[in-house]
């Protein structure tokens, strides 16, 4: 069996929400044709103010509404009420209960445990949803035996956000990545586009716009790679951000689900498109 490869996207808008001069409009010969071919779906769930990764995370993880839950939108990391709705039913716990086998393919530095450890000594947490769903699933964070993904995809984290790689690894690791044929579901935790989303600014710097071309090609690429060695794979995103580089902020851009193997159902938002990513797996 091929294992079931989830994108999730952090903060990339829906490319029919984005403004003409977005990195959408790069050469993408793979991803922007899934993309196409799949759903745009609403992430503001009729509550005003700006969508955020916590919540929107949660809907996704859980199929639930955690907006209601919080009664609006909030973010970046879950606190104690966003983490009592994925402590019981983010998609990684209830598959460990049922004996799936799943993996976090995100590759943390040391700075990342480090900055863990502080934040929980003041009695906070630091970590977002998907970190924080796989540690209470008791799984580890970077597993052995897996090839490992920078959240950055191969760019530097610091600007100018110059490719540290060439696009020809990101297709070999989507091949490499297909080929685990020990695991029923693999996540990358894709939050780097939020992070470059958060450096929009009118005129968009050209530094910044390359960056973020230079962030789709290697997810095409990864997607490429995965699709050619026959992967299922699903992508998803929490909210708009990425897609419109001349502003700071998120966006109220619908967001992506697409997916390939797997059927999407006829969701019309994000906690519809968890229940259908639940579904697969007969939750
Ligand atoms: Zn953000």
């Amino acid at each position: 069996m091929k294992p079931l490869i989830w994108l999730a996207l952090d903060g990339v808008g829906h490319p029919q929400d984005a403004p003409p001069d977005s990195p959408w409009n790069a050469e993408l010969p793979t991803l922007r044709p899934f993309v196409e071919a799949g759903l745009a779906l609403d992430a503001s769930l009729g509550v005003g103010g700006l969508p955020q990764s916590a919540t929107g995370q949660t809907c996704w993880l859980t199929g639930r509404n955690a907006v209601t839950a919080m009664n609006g939108h909030y973010g970046p990391h879950p606190g104690p009420t966003l983490q009592r709705l994925l402590d019981a039913d983010a998609l990684p716990v209830r598959l460990v209960q049922q004996g799936a086998r799943l993996a976090l393919l995100n590759s943390y530095p040391p700075g990342y445990f480090e900055a863990q450890a502080q934040a929980a000594a003041r009695g906070r947490n630091r970590s977002g949803c998907f970190p924080y769903s796989f540690v209470r699933a008791g799984l580890p964070l970077n597993p052995p035996g897996i090839p490992l993904l920078p959240a950055t995809l191969g760019l530097n984290y610091r600007s100018p956000w110059l490719p540290q790689d060439t696009v020809g690894v990101w297709q070999r690791h989507g091949e490499a990545l297909a080929a685990l044929s020990d695991h029923d579901l693999l996540v990358f935790d894709a939050w780097f586009s939020d992070h470059l989303g958060h450096e929009g600014q009118a005129p968009t710097p050209p530094e910044l716009a390359a960056a973020g071309r230079a962030y789709l090609l290697r997810l095409d690429a990864l997607l490429n790679g995965l699709l050619q060695a026959g992967a299922a794979v699903v992508i998803s995103s929490d909210h708009g951000n990425f897609e419109d580089l001349s502003v700071k902020g998120h966006t109220l851009a619908r967001v992506p689900f697409a997916a390939s193997g797997v059927p999407l159902g006829q969701p019309g938002d994000v906690v519809q498109g968890g229940q259908s990513i639940r579904g697969w797996f007969g939750l």
